[in-house]
């Protein structure tokens, strides 16, 4: 028989992927004999076993779990569904990965008409045991049967005001019988059933909840931007309850060892005073910095400080902790690596090998690559915010600066950012429901919630500046407008935060680049002194390239010369040439645009000071090229000596059906080799030049793209030499060059054997493969992606996240093939995917010799490159 449920005292921190992250460091906290709630774990196999028989439990795994339930009464001396003396436990889900705010917590269940009073008579605090029956129902009502919260909120809202009291905690036991009696009420009138009395159906449908939510809409989606399969689920726990609502003498809060936000040394957290876990992670009370619980509660303070110092000792990180304090006594619910800020993990991970307690490699592999992102994002600009106008203050919930419009909703939040707006979401409170438009989002600004509060974890997670708990507006939601320090804000008005500081400020202030830290070069060197795989970067131009070497590119994978024909100078020429007649003619046409390649391909040599530059010969169709509009078209006419009609006939001829499949790439250098003649003359003519000039050691590599076929390849390449060898005599030069192409179509990658026998490189065009892999255009996938992640076809873009069991296949093979014609060959990609940290990790597998990615993303791909190469 498998087993399906293990017992706290039987798990340990090993057992992650079965027991979940929660189930199996309460496991493991509870044998380090800490004070942990006793109870058990039903494992994620179980939750995979539930969906393979068509979302049912089975009867096997319903045995464990009332076989562990029992032995968890017995241990806590308390029965399920007691008059005397009720076994109360949370319903906890818990996956392999933490998936923050994904799924929903059942606390007080097991309670119910009578055991309320058994309850209410052994605690000796009716009140108390009146407000955790509300409470289960709400939680039970709104996570299990997904009854809306409103519903329970504004009965809570009317009796408050009614009994003209503020706080939850100022209802009396009288009062929160009448509210139990209005949310029983409720779910009678929503169910159509009463409220389910017997504790094992409570707990039968809170786990099949936990269960069902690993598949709900944003745990999906939270899924994807994660990277994490969708094949693991998630693990339920079962616990038995300890009590922070049970008066002054108990609470409940959350603590990290050391400040999320910036790294430093020392406990860092809030607890509220007699209140439940959700309580503070809600945000509807403002909760204490956890340094008043000394003054509040010595003793538990000191037992606090003293475990959490043993639990950073035992998993050699920063803890982020949840504990409960019931009447005087503490218990820890919770413990986990804790999320941090980019900062504060280079921060931490440097502090912890200073300390002693890991070395480089597992420094390096501690920071996760994307989130180097956040290192590189804006601040404000010194001199803008000399004149910005501060309206208010709150709390500095996840760094970084933002500038754009207001926006009230995450639907309209995202929707205006799809049009390319800059937004700022500003909520009451976010939600998970929230996170779409949170993503859209440049900063978020919410009216309540502390540090911890859900905007703040999700905001540091993403790297989006956050200021939450902002509790001087006045927001009407419905109204789409706010109020703040004297000034209104509709929605499109804009304002500006500062996701550091806390402060909020009217209107638009100019943002700038970050700056990096002495941290992220420690971290850097060391990740550069484990990698294997080469980082370049994709750039087209000098700024681009030189901030690209800033970032520690190691040279230029990609060079799209298609974008120096854009500038309004040069496109009348390209024109021309599109339009020319005879081969003189286009040869005329081409050599007045040599001049303005050969200095772009000069600029970038300097800037590149001799790196490696793979420069991409002419790749789109050339309908791009050609004028839409009226006065354009007139204007080459006269160029040309022909008619407009004549010109709006040639370009209509250019239209095709399907150019991504169309006449581009080398295909164009084989219609017209004139095109690869006058671009080898330009970049032979730079290199040799700035070879001359500067004394760059320069080798250039020029790249054919859409090759298909050997003999097309071998076409162009001869003219491209022929070219490259007259330059090199007119200017007296020895200069050594290479000729590569790029693997982008997929019968590139199946005769890729026969291809390198002409490719001197290959730069694998991972966009291109991917599309041509799939068939389905990636300027059209977005419209029905969608459906497919969300019916779980697709986990996940394979635009940005390498397809490696496909796509990834071609890859493998075309670099197995190219090796053995020619075993030295040099294999790069310089598709989206070569700033994916898991892309990465593929490409280091292969053997790759380099990733090439935009430059914001090189630091990534160099951590990202170090990872693969310690963890594999
Ligand atoms: P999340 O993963 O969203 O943090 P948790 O399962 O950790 O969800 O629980 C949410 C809140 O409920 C936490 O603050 C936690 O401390 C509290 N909680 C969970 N189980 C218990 C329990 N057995 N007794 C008291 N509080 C609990
Ligand atoms: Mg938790
Ligand atoms: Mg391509």
């Amino acid at each position: 028989m498998a087993k399906w449920v293990y017992s706290f005292e039987e798990g340990n921190a090993d057992m992650r992927n079965l027991l979940g992250g929660k189930g199996a460091n309460l496991a493991e906290m509870t044998n380090l004999g800490l004070p942990i709630p006793q109870g058990f774990t039903v494992t994620t196999e179980a939750c995979t076993d539930y969906y393979a028989k068509g979302k049912q439990i089975s009867e096997e795994i319903k045995e464990q779990i009332f076989t562990a339930l029992s032995q968890l009464e017995e241990k806590q001396g308390k029965k399920f569904g007691d008059t005397e003396s009720p076994l109360l436990v949370s319903v906890r889900s818990g996956a392999r990965a933490s998936m923050p705010g994904m799924m929903d917590t059942i606390l007080n269940l097991g309670l119910n008409d009578v055991a309320v009073e058994g309850f209410a008579a052994k605690t000796g605090n009716p009140r108390f045991a009146y407000d955790s029956y509300r409470r289960f129902i709400q939680m039970f009502s709104d996570v299990v049967m997904e009854i809306p919260k409103s519903f329970f909120e504004r009965i809570l809202d009317e009796i408050k005001e009614g009994k003209g009291v503020k706080f939850d905690t100022e209802l009396t036991a009288d009062d929160l019988k009448e509210v139990i009696v209005r949310f029983k009420a409720v779910y009678k009138d929503k169910m159509g059933v009463d409220f389910p009395q017997d504790p094992k159906e409570q707990l039968m449908e809170a786990v099949k909840a936990v269960f069902r939510s690993w598949d709900n809409e944003r745990a999906i989606v939270y899924r994807r931007m994660n990277d994490i399969p969708g094949d693991w689920g998630t693990a339920v726990n079962v616990q038995a309850m300890v009590f922070g609502n049970m008066g002054n003498t108990s609470g409940t809060g959350v603590a990290f060892t050391r400040n999320p936000s910036t790294g430093a040394k020392g406990i860092y957290g809030e607890y509220l005073i007699n209140a439940q876990g959700e309580d503070v992670v809600a945000g509807i009370r403002t909760p204490q910095p956890i340094t008043r619980l000394e003054e509040d509660l010595p003793e538990c303070y000191k037992q606090f400080i003293n475990i959490a110092g043993k639990l950073e000792d035992h998993y050699r990180d920063m803890q982020d902790m949840e504990f409960t304090i019931e009447d005087g006594k503490l218990f820890f619910l919770q413990t986990r690596n804790g999320k941090r800020t980019a900062q504060a993990a280079l921060q931490i991970a440097c502090d912890l090998v200073d300390e002693g307690m890991i070395t480089p490699q597992e420094a390096v592999l501690r920071i996760e690559a994307k989130s180097l992102d956040q290192l590189l994002h804006p601040t404000f600009d010194p001199e803008a915010l000399k004149s910005g106008l501060v309206i208010g203050q709150a709390l500095p919930a996840s760094p970084g600066a933002a500038a754009g419009k207001v926006y009230f909703t995450s639907q309209e939040a995202k929707t205006a950012h799809e049009k390319g707006e800059r937004v700022v979401l500003v909520r009451l409170e976010t939600s998970p429901e929230d996170i779409e438009g949170m993503h859209a989002a440049e900063g978020i600004l919410t009216v309540r919630g502390g540090m911890t509060s859900h905007a703040a974890v999700v905001a540091r997670g993403m790297g989006t500046c956050c200021v939450s708990g902002c509790g001087d507006i006045s927001i009407n939601e419905e109204e789409k407008v706010f109020e703040l320090g004297g000034h209104v804000y509709h929605e499109g008005d804009y304002i500006s935060l500062d996701g550091s500081t806390g402060k909020i400020y009217d209107g638009d202030i100019k943002t700038q680049e970050a700056s990096i830290s002495g941290n992220f070069g420690r971290i850097m060197g060391w990740a550069d002194s484990f990698r294997k795989l080469k980082v370049r970067t994709n750039a087209d131009t000098p700024e681009d390239a030189a901030n690209a070497v800033k970032y520690g590119a190691e040279g230029i994978g990609l060079c799209r010369t298609e974008h120096m024909f854009f500038n309004p100078d040069r496109i009348p020429k390209i024109r021309q040439m599109i339009l020319s007649r005879t081969v003189q003619e286009r040869e005329k046409a081409l050599n007045e645009l040599i001049p303005y390649q050969k200095g772009d391909f000069k600029a970038l040599y300097e800037v590149m000071e001799g790196r490696p530059v793979t420069i991409r010969f002419l790749d789109p169709p050339l309908h791009e090229f050609v004028p839409t509009e009226k006065d354009d078209i007139d204007d080459l006419a006269v160029k040309m000596m022909m008619t407009a009609e004549e010109v709006q006939e040639v370009c209509d001829s250019l239209h095709e059906f399907n150019p991504m499949m169309g006449h581009r790439g080398c295909r164009l250098a084989v219609t017209y080799p004139e095109i690869a003649r006058m671009q080898t003359r330009a970049v032979m003519e730079a290199a040799i030049e700035v070879k001359q000039e500067k004394g760059f050691d320069i080798v250039p590599e020029i790249m054919i793209p859409l090759v298909g076929e050997k003999k097309e390849l071998k076409y162009v390449k001869e003219v491209v030499v022929e070219t490259a060898e007259k330059v090199k005599q007119e200017m007296n030069s020895d200069i050594i060059y290479h000729i590569g192409t790029m693997i982008e179509i997929p019968r590139a990658a199946l005769l890729a054997d026969e291809i390198a026998e002409e490719a001197e490189f290959f730069s694998f065009g991972t966009n291109d493969l991917t599309q041509m892999t799939f068939g389905f255009s990636r300027d059209d996938a977005g419209k029905f992606l969608n459906e497919y992640y969300k019916k779980k076809i697709y986990e996940s873009d394979p635009f940005a996240r390498l397809d490696q069991s496909g796509v990834g296949q071609l890859v493998q093979m075309a670099a197995e093939k190219g090796r053995k014609t020619r075993p030295d060959i040099k294999l790069g990609i310089c598709g989206e995917h070569g700033g994916d940290p898991s892309s990465v990790e593929f490409c280091h597998k292969v053997g790759l010799t380099y990733v090439s990615c935009s430059p914001f993303r090189v630091p990534i791909a160099r951590l990202a490159a170090a990872q693969a190469a310690i963890s594999n």
